[in-house]
């Protein structure tokens, strides 16, 4: 009896259990983006980080960006190290690096890092915190993928303890092509690093 009871309970509870669990999953979802969508800024700053999303189709994306820059934003690819990009990215000054799809904040030049890996780094997002990260395991182990925050674009990954001599000891390897470089004054290190 007792037997019996346990084989027809346990489907049963992982069941209500399943249930519940999406209710909360989806509870929890629709009430961020219900907050996010009511803090829309009303003003042009870009630089905000609760901003308005920008969703396009692919058809879409691909009269806005080159084929190199679709790839990578929209496909998660990755450009060739020590490409042009990363020739030009070594040579720029001052400014800020917006993101090629929506023009959004990425990074400053005020923690760019010569890391030697070919590709453009930075040990900081700016303070406009514009970037999310997600886990991710397309290479069969786990990286911390970086997407840009408003348009949801692939940029790159970060990696962290590698031991470079920086603030953070993180590695934003972002690709060069989809970084539009804003030249600019001297930009102030992110604020949560300013006591070093
Ligand atoms: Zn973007």
């Amino acid at each position: 009896m007792n037997t019996f009871k346990t084989k027809l309970g346990n489907p049963f509870y992982i069941l209500l259990f399943v249930s519940l669990a999406s209710v909360s999953i989806i509870t929890f979802y629709g009430k961020t983006k219900f907050k996010k969508n009511q803090s829309l800024p009303t003003g042009e700053d870009k630089n905000m980080s609760e901003q308005k999303t920008v969703t396009k189709t692919d058809e879409e994306w691909k009269e806005v960006l080159s084929e190199k820059q679709f790839y990578i934003l929209r496909k998660a690819g990755t450009e060739r190290p020590f490409g042009e990009e990363y020739k030009e990215f070594s040579k720029q000054g001052e400014g800020t690096y917006a993101c090629a799809g929506c023009n959004t904040e990425l990074f400053t030049s005020s923690t760019k890092f010569d890391s030697k890996c070919g590709w453009p780094s930075f040990y900081d997002p700016s303070d406009a915190k514009n970037v999310n990260t997600f886990e991710d395991f397309h290479l069969g182990y786990k990286r911390t993928e970086v997407r840009c925050a408003v348009c949801d674009g692939h940029l790159g990954h970060v990696f962290e303890g590698e031991g470079f001599d920086t603030p953070t000891d993180k590695r934003y390897c972002i690709n060069g092509a989809i970084l539009k470089f804003v030249p600019g004054q001297k930009v102030p290190k992110p604020k949560t690093l300013e006591k070093e």
